[in-house]
């Protein structure tokens, strides 16, 4: 069995969202998920306040200062706009064959782009980019494959031509079986 993996829901997210994400994720990667309390009072350590964002890499910064040392990969689960420096925004970030990892649902959501709310393609997205971020910390890089999770994405219509799951070869590179 691969590592655990610890989900730590960042507030003000929904918890239940988050928790909601347990069962496939274990499906996915079978291995064991443990869902952490909410924490909330670590995202106003790393915001940015000229860019109204928040700073994907210092968050992870934080999570591994709480965490860490840990034998499980750790994923903050936040509803808040993440940025690094030199980017507009990020879905998430990961340690590549790491401990932690983050994920923002904020650009998820489609009424952000003035669409109207559907609840089940943001539970899809969001899964989706759980998956990506994850499947960095155990080492699996960009794939080829345009259905692989780890297919990379700068934006949501990249995310909607993708599954929730790994393709063979990501799976085989980290020890999944089928
Ligand atoms: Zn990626
Ligand atoms: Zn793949």
């Amino acid at each position: 069995m691969i590592a655990p993996i610890r989900i730590v829901p960042l507030l003000p997210v929904s918890s239940e969202f988050v928790s909601s994400l347990a069962h496939p994720l274990h499906s996915i990667f079978q291995t064991e998920i443990i869902l952490d309390l909410p924490l909330d009072n670590i995202l106003t350590a790393v915001y940015d306040d000229s860019r109204l964002q928040y700073n994907s890499t210092d968050l992870i910064r934080e999570l591994l200062n709480r965490f860490s040392p840990s034998s499980s990969k750790i994923i903050g689960i936040t509803s808040v706009d993440l940025f690094v420096p030199i980017l507009t925004y990020v879905f998430g970030e990961a340690q590549l064959d790491g401990t932690a990892a983050v994920v923002s649902t904020y650009r998820l959501d489609n009424t952000i782009y003035g669409l109207d709310a559907d609840p089940i393609l943001f539970f899809q997205r969001s899964l989706i980019e759980t998956v990506h971020e994850l499947g960095h910390t155990y080492g699996l890089y960009h794939c080829k494959d345009q259905e692989c999770a780890m297919h990379s994405s700068t934006a949501v219509e990249d995310i909607d031509l993708k599954s929730a799951m790994l393709c063979k070869n990501c799976r085989d590179q980290i020890g999944i079986g089928d």
